[in-house]
């Protein structure tokens, strides 16, 4: 078995693309099925080399490794389409199928085409190309070559028949051939059309399965009578259902990042990615949405991909991303984060210890859903003192506010301020003056910290020591001899 993730660089990875790689990436895996990367450059006006660059690195990223690709290829295989181009590979093809009758040149200019189509319109009816051209004598066609003529190769699609495509997400859909034109399979630029060029490679990788997105259903019935001309077996297909914006329109760039790459600039994780994407039109059977690379294999099955369009809901991948961020552990993350990390976070950060600043990663690990927020809730870790005092005077302190802030000074100044010497003098403080958590963390957190809301408070305020703590909640307390306010 062998499958294929065949991109168009004419524009970066996206996430489309990456579901199509994933599916086959997972397929290939779960069925130990070849997996080839073959790059479909054929459309020399909108293809850049550095999409292709992007698609690689996108891919590279999200570790879908692919067996056969332009930089790993099998023996002398050509993996890119202009090459494959340049080696006459589809010419010749067509050539092979003008000799055996399903196909022929055809000389028509642009203009008698749109006449054509003209008159089919005013006969309001669908336009069928009339093959005029396939009606030519050989003499005929053999002089237009010698005189250069322009030409395209068309294909022949022959008397009305019914295709099946047997589609392992769909099941079976009827094609009527007599809605289709005898197409074209070599333009008159000498490129050959997407229909056949990739007919004719599929067949020479001696690929399987075909899984791509639904959009090219409505190719299949071509390329099916293609393989049939070349005598080739035809593969099976599995057309993914198409993706969503949130408004359920075709997914466009408002909803999201859409090339991979920008995913992987704000701080989203390969693994969270790939999980959220691989939710999109499949489900595991026990309905679960956490799933590691080798459960995804494991539970992958392709009849239980769905028929109809998965919405794109980027606060889920963010959630899910979240999720991704506290299965590791804060030495771990502290990696992670590094290269997000502003230089402003750096020098500050850079001062402490590496155990301080595992636990100051520890203590947003919770807060962070992706890689790049770290700068925002290192924040009070970074912040001078001269820009807390600044913060602080927004806030006012009520009587009990100040009450429990001098409880709390005189508890942990005989500690070490660590994370359990904080959590139990404010637990102490909530059991005995009778109060709720909040009246006791939040008076605390503003005192030390400035910030109303923000880290786990027992970790932010071991990473601060105690000096820092008492010398910032003397700012607050105001009864005598304590405090300077
Ligand atoms: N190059 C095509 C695309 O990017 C691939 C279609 C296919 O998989 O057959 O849409």
């Amino acid at each position: 078995m062998k499958v294929r993730f065949a991109p168009s660089p004419t524009g970066n990875l996206h996430i489309g693309s990456v579901r199509t790689a994933l599916f086959n990436w997972v397929y290939a895996q779960k069925y130990g099925a070849g997996l080839v990367l073959r790059i479909e450059d054929t459309d020399i006006s909108r293809s850049k080399s550095e999409y292709e660059d992007n698609i690689m690195e996108g891919l590279n990223w999200l570790g879908l490794t692919m067996d056969e690709s332009p930089l790993t290829p099998l023996e002398d295989c050509l993996y890119r389409q202009s090459q494959r181009m340049d080696q006459d590979i589809y010419l010749q093809k067509a050539k092979s199928l003008i000799d055996s009758g399903y196909a022929y040149y055809s000389f028509e200019t642009e203009e008698e085409l749109e006449q054509e189509r003209a008159s089919a319109k005013a006969r309001g009816e669908a336009y069928v190309y009339s093959g005029k051209s396939r009606l030519l004598s050989p003499e005929q066609i053999r002089s237009n070559l010698d005189s250069g003529m322009p030409y395209t190769i068309r294909f022949y699609i022959g008397e009305p028949q019914s295709i099946v495509v047997n589609d392992l997400i769909r099941g079976d859909i009827d094609f009527d051939t007599s809605l289709l034109s005898d197409f074209i399979i070599i333009k008159s630029d000498g490129s050959p059309s997407y229909n056949f060029a990739v007919v004719v490679d599929d067949y020479d990788m001696g690929i399987t399965h075909v899984i791509r997105g639904e959009d090219h259903i409505s190719n299949t019935p071509r390329q099916i009578l293609v393989y049939k001309a070349l005598g080739a077996v035809t593969p099976k297909f599995a057309h993914l259902p198409i993706i969503l914006g949130k408004d359920k329109s075709k997914l466009s760039k408002r909803d999201g990042a859409v090339a991979v790459t920008d995913y992987r600039d704000q701080g989203y994780l390969p693994d969270a990615l790939l999980n959220y994407l691989s939710l999109l039109g499949w489900s595991p059977e026990d309905g679960r949405e956490l799933l590691s690379r080798d459960e995804l294999i494991s539970q992958f099955d392709i009849s239980r991909i769905s028929k109809s369009g998965a919405v794109f809901d980027e606060k889920k991948l963010k959630w899910m991303n979240g999720q991704y961020i506290r299965q590791h552990s804060p030495e771990q993350l502290l990696d992670l984060v590094k290269p997000f990390l502003s230089s402003v976070s750096v020098s500050a950060i850079s001062s402490f210890s590496t155990t301080l600043q595992v636990q100051m990663i520890q203590s947003i690990q919770d807060n962070l859903e992706l890689l790049s927020e770290v700068n925002h809730y290192l924040e009070l870790y970074v912040i001078s003192e001269e820009k807390f005092k600044e913060r602080l005077a927004e806030f006012s302190f009520s009587e009990q506010d100040q009450r429990v802030l001098l409880l709390f000074a005189s508890k942990l100044s005989s500690s070490n301020c660590s994370r359990d010497d904080v959590e139990s003098a404010m637990q102490a403080i909530c059991d005995e003056e009778g109060l709720g958590k909040g009246k006791v963390f939040k008076p605390i957190r503003i005192a030390t910290t400035s910030y109303s809301s923000g880290p786990y408070l027992p970790d932010a305020l071991s990473v601060f020591g105690l000096d820092r703590v008492l010398k910032r909640l003397s700012l607050t307390i105001q009864v005598d001899g304590y405090g300077q306010s």
